[in-house]
Order: structure tokens, then C-alpha cells, then sequence
């Protein structure tokens, strides 16, 4: 008998129909045993519905409301489970985050989870119920409804199933595991058996959408058995594991991620002189605007062109900055492209083989794709391409690092 914490993403309960079938996969577990603690999604679409609704009265809502709001699609769900379960004969209680008591920071759409307390839930465990939580949300000291982050609901799971020492975190999603790439853009991506939790966090910070970074981070840091599979079809799914020294033969490249949500920005003819970078940036940051990729030329005629990549949302308002700074700096202009992409390979294997940037950029060059800018850590590389090419050069590279293949992990 095992505890475990299972996690149904938005279109896991789409419809009241997927929430009969959740109910039926909690009662196989329940009859086989198991404790279980559920954490739910808002049905799909119903989070972008309210943010959508908010939008249409202002522009930038203010952070508190959109949270009072967009907590509230999660609580719809749990209930209804509860009513289902309760229809199966199960004992089940309903709680929202602020009732279970995940305390968080106070930093409202984007909250850090700082607490939570297990007592009520362990009681209702030990008095045979089923728990079921609202994922994305929390509480700050004050008792305000804050939310996690877009994808919340997986940092909800992780952080319970960290709390209650639960034997293994589920994510139930809409498929069965973790692939090599978006199976939605390359049909013959393939499922891993495996993955490490350094891969997982580097594929989900570099843009795969499967795993919220932050539930990627907190298994690692408390060290929860981490799995993802489906709702719809039975199987073993992925574990995220720590990295296994037994494991022979590891594929250089484990995955291909990739994010169409960012903007490139040049400031051209920058004179080369030191503290450029940080008259350029600071106000960049002060505005709250996250960089990602920084990229400066070698100056040739004592100027120089700095270019770095934001967050598309972003890009208007980083224009703006920009002008303003070129003026004060001296520089020639501004140019700015929001129609790119950027594609990263990420895995360990990297670390011992030579040669893997040199191929990617090889699969690349034979599909004429362009690279505008590189950047590289130990176990990725990223590059920056238009968009237009996206699907063309995930696809090139899936073949290229025969990821097609259903030999891309070994035990
Ligand atoms: P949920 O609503 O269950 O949280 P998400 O839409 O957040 O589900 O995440 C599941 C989706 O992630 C899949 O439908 C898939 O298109 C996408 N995805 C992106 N990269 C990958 C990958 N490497 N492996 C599997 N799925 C991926
Ligand atoms: N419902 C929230 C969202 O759509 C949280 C989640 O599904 O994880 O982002
Ligand atoms: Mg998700």
C-alpha cells in the first residue's frame, strides 16, 4: 500500500465525462489499496476563458483580482470529482489551497509556495478519504488567494507530494509520458522511459510546456519520485529520476525543446566602451523585463551591436526602452524581430561527447536554416532561428540525432 499523489492536468477534466473517468482510475486505486491525494487543473480552456473575461474590462488587471479570478476554475473541478467519487461509493473531501493551507509568498500570479501544512490531510487519509485539492493556488500570511504561475497545478502536486514524503508524485496528462519532442509537432517523436531531472528542467525551462519548471525544481530539490502518463490509456509513463551512474550507453542528445515566445532586439553601432552592457540592460530590468539570450559583436570600428532575446509580450515595451537608451547612448538604431523561435538539444550525454553543436548546426546548414544567434551550457544548445523554420528544424535535428528511433534509452 502506498501513498500518492495524482495530478490531472485541464484536459484530464475537460468535460464531465473525464472527470467520471478520473473518478473510475481514483476507485482502481482506492480498491487496490493506495492511498491517494488528487491534486486538479481548471477544466481546459477555462483559465484562458477567465484571464480573457478580466482582459476585457482592463488591460493589465490588477495582479490581486486575477487571482481572486482565475483560482476560481480549479475550484469547480474538485468538487465535482468529490461528487463523483462520492457516487463510487468513495470517501472524498474537496479543499481549495488557502483550506489546505499551502501558504505562499505574496507575489500575486506568479506566487512561491513557502509552506504547507500536511495534518488535516493526513487525518483525512487515515480516516479513509480521498483528498482532493485545487491545483495553482495557495494563500499568502494575510490569507489573500494567490496562484502559482501558468502550469501551476504540477508545482501544486510536486509540493504535496514533497510535504507528505508521498512514495511517487503521478502527472496525469493528455499523453503518456515525456517525449523526445512535442509529439504534436514531430509525429515520430518517441516516449522516454527516462529522463533526469537536470534534462527535465532545461527541457521545460528551454520551452517544452509538458512540466512547469518550478515542479520540475522542487523534485529535485526534495527528491520526489516523479512520473508523467496519461489519463486516457494505461502505461508506464516517464520517470524523472536523479541521474543513474549504471546506466550504460546514455543517447548524447535526450530531447529537443523548443519556444516560440520570444523577440530579438539590436541596438546597433553601441560604442565600445565599459558599461554599455548595464546602461543598455538596466533599464531593461528595472521595467521588469526578463532577458534571456545576450549576444555582443567584436567591435570592429570602435562600436559594437548588442542583441538579446525577451519574452514576445515583451517585446513593444523593451522597443520602447530601447530607443530612449540608443538616444542617450549614441548609438546608430534599434532593430527588432518578433516573428523568431529558438530550438534547444538537451542531455547529459553531452558532457562526454564531443561535436554535438557542430552537428546540430550541420542539420541545420542542409535544411538552409539560418542560426542568429547560439548559446550553450553544459547540456544543451540553443539557437535562434525565424520561426517560420520551426517545425522544419525540430525536425531535421530529430532525425539528425536519431531520436526517431525507439532505442533512445537503455537500462
Ligand atoms: P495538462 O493540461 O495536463 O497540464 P499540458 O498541455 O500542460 O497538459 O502539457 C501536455 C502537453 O505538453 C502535450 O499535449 C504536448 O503537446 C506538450 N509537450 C511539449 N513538449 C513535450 C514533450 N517533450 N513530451 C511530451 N509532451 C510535450
Ligand atoms: N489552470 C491553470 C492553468 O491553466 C493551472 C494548471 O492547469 O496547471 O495554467
Ligand atoms: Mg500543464
Amino acid at each position: 500500500m502506498a501513498l500518492f499523489v495524482q495530478k490531472y492536468g485541464g484536459t484530464s477534466v475537460g468535460t464531465v465525462e473525464r472527470i467520471e473517468a478520473v473518478a473510475d482510475k481514483v476507485k482502481r486505486f482506492r480498491d487496490e489499496g493506495h492511498d491517494l491525494v488528487v491534486v486538479l487543473s481548471a477544466m481546459s480552456g477555462e483559465t484562458n476563458r477567465l484571464i480573457g473575461l478580466a482582459k476585457a474590462i482592463q488591460d493589465e488587471p490588477c495582479p490581486r483580482e486575477m487571482d481572486v479570478l482565475v483560482s476560481t476554475g480549479e475550484q469547480v473541478t474538485i468538487a465535482l470529482l468529490c461528487m463523483a467519487l462520492e457516487k463510487r461509493g468513495l470517501s472524498a473531501r474537496s479543499y481549495t489551497g488557502g483550506q489546505v493551507r499551502i501558504l505562499t509568498d505574496s507575489a500575486h500570479t506568479k506566487a512561491r509556495i513557502q509552506d504547507i501544512e500536511v495534518d488535516g490531510m493526513r487525518a483525512d487519509l487515515s480516516a479513509g478519504r480521498v483528498v482532493v485539492v485545487a491545483g495553482f493556488q495557495g494563500m499568502d500570511a494575510k490569507g489573500n488567494i494567490t496562484t502559482l504561475g501558468r502550469g501551476g497545478s504540477d508545482t501544486t502536486g510536486v509540493a504535496l507530494a514533497a510535504a507528505l514524503k508521498a512514495d511517487e508524485c503521478q502527472i496525469y496528462t493528455d499523453v503518456d509520458g515525456v517525449y523526445t519532442t512535442d509529439p504534436r509537432v514531430v509525429e515520430g517523436a518517441t516516449r522516454l522511459d527516462r529522463i533526469t531531472f537536470e534534462e527535465m528542467l532545461e527541457m521545460a525551462s528551454l520551452g517544452s510546456k509538458i512540466l512547469q519548471i518550478r515542479s520540475v525544481e522542487f523534485a529535485g530539490k526534495y527528491k520526489v519520485p516523479l512520473r508523467v502518463l496519461s489519463s486516457f490509456v494505461d502505461g508506464p509513463g516517464t520517470l524523472i529520476t536523479i541521474e543513474d551512474e549504471d546506466t550504460v550507453e546514455k543517447p548524447v542528445i535526450s530531447g529537443i525543446a523548443f519556444n516560440r515566445d520570444e523577440a530579438k532586439l539590436t541596438v546597433i553601432g553601441v560604442p565600445d566602451i565599459p558599461g554599455v552592457a548595464s546602461r543598455i540592460l538596466g533599464p531593461i530590468s528595472r521595467a521588469n523585463i526578463e532577458v534571456d539570450m545576450i549576444v555582443q559583436n567584436v567591435a570592429a570600428d570602435k562600436t559594437t551591436d548588442f542583441t538579446f532575446t525577451v519574452h514576445r509580450n515583451d517585446f513593444v515595451k523593451a522597443e520602447a526602452i530601447l530607443r530612449q537608451v540608443c538616444a542617450e547612448l549614441g548609438a546608430r538604431e534599434v532593430v527588432g524581430n518578433n516573428k523568431i523561435a529558438k530550438v534547444s538539444i538537451v542531455g547529459v550525454g553531452m558532457r562526454s561527447h564531443a561535436g554535438v553543436a557542430t552537428k546540430m548546426f550541420d542539420s541545420l546548414a542542409q535544411d538552409n536554416i539560418n542560426i542568429q544567434m547560439i548559446s550553450t551550457s553544459e547540456i544543451k544548445v540553443s539557437v535562434v532561428i525565424a520561426e517560420k523554420y520551426l517545425e522544419l528544424a525540430v525536425r531535421g535535428l530529430h532525425s539528425a540525432f536519431e531520436l526517431d528511433k525507439a532505442d533512445t534509452v537503455s537500462e
